[in-house]
């Protein structure tokens, strides 16, 4: 039970939590079991749109008051959180993937910090993850890249100085881009600028893990946009851009050190003899 005493600027007042779950991409079983734990036992559900609807659905209570979000503005939110924490212990607010990424987390918390309201984050499964599982790709692989990079097209968010697609771009490694499927020739002309070849494969998920709705759409930097334009996608994609695409049919492979056996760590001897490398340092 997780009842705090809050002070708000009113009074004395208790508060139950609000817990800010990632629902995961789309296939309802993609939530964690922390998140649906919190469901099964929410007053209230705030949930984001369609896309997390059905999780809420599923497994709140009977009784749980259930609101989207979608047509509310922030300031709504954050009051109707605010009034279901005065009369409820557990109040879930459930976002899509990862609350931490592009899910307006912080300005839904301040208000609540400023009221009193304790709160909480329940990590989720990014649609980046589940975009690069849907194609069995590894966002990382030994010597090609070891760096992922999050981001977005310019849109009516202004990207911050150093962080235009092409810059980032030119670090050659991997690319998850969120929230700019209708920005491909934008992207694609990022991509160019910052050298990445016309053949360089680029790979869109659309609506990863949802059954029977997700599409996966390869092509490369040149004919990526017209394959996705044929597809007609133009929402709810992940575009992933990375020089470890394809990588199940290569031939040639840097494997991990991880696993070699000259490889020694906590739960494994080395066969031959060990390296200077430690687990933490593979
Ligand atoms: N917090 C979310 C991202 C929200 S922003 C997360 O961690 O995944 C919304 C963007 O996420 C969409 O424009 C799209 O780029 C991506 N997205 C969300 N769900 C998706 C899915 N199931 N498949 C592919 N992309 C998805």
């Amino acid at each position: 039970m997780l009842i705090k005493a809050a002070l708000p600027a009113g009074g004395v007042t208790r508060s139950g939590t609000v817990w800010f779950v990632g629902a995961g991409p789309g296939d309802p079983e993609l939530i964690t079991v922390k998140g649906r734990a919190l469901i099964e036992r929410a007053g209230a559900i705030l949930f984001a749109g369609s896309l997390v609807s059905e999780a809420a659905m599923r497994w709140a209570p009977a009784g749980c008051a259930i609101a989207d979000s979608k047509d509310m503005t922030l300031e709504e939110m954050s009051a109707w959180l605010i009034a279901q924490a005065s009369r409820c212990e557990t109040v879930v607010r459930l976002q899509t993937g990862d609350p931490g990424l592009y899910g307006a987390l912080i300005e839904l918390v301040q208000p609540l910090d400023a009221a009193g309201v304790p709160i909480q984050v329940v990590p989720g499964v990014s649609s980046a993850m589940a975009s690069a599982a849907a194609a069995v790709e590894s966002l990382t692989l030994p010597e090609v890249t070891q760096t992922v990079i999050f981001t977005r097209m310019e849109g009516r968010t202004p990207m911050p100085e150093g962080e235009s697609l092409a810059a980032l771009a030119a670090h050659h490694s991997t690319l998850c881009i969120f929230l700019s499927i209708t920005l491909m020739g934008k992207v694609t002309a990022a991509l160019s600028e910052a050298g990445w070849s016309p053949d360089a494969p680029v790979v869109v998920v659309h609506k990863a893990s949802w059954p029977g709705e997700e599409k996966i759409v390869r092509g490369t930097v040149s004919t990526i946009q017209a394959l996705c334009r044929e597809a007609k996608l133009v929402s709810q994609s992940m575009i992933i851009a990375s020089p470890t695409l394809g990588a199940r049919q290569w031939t040639t492979l840097a494997k991990s050190k991880l696993y070699d056996a000259s490889f020694t760590h906590r739960f494994r001897r080395a066969s031959v003899p060990a390296t200077e490398l430690t687990q933490e340092n593979p």
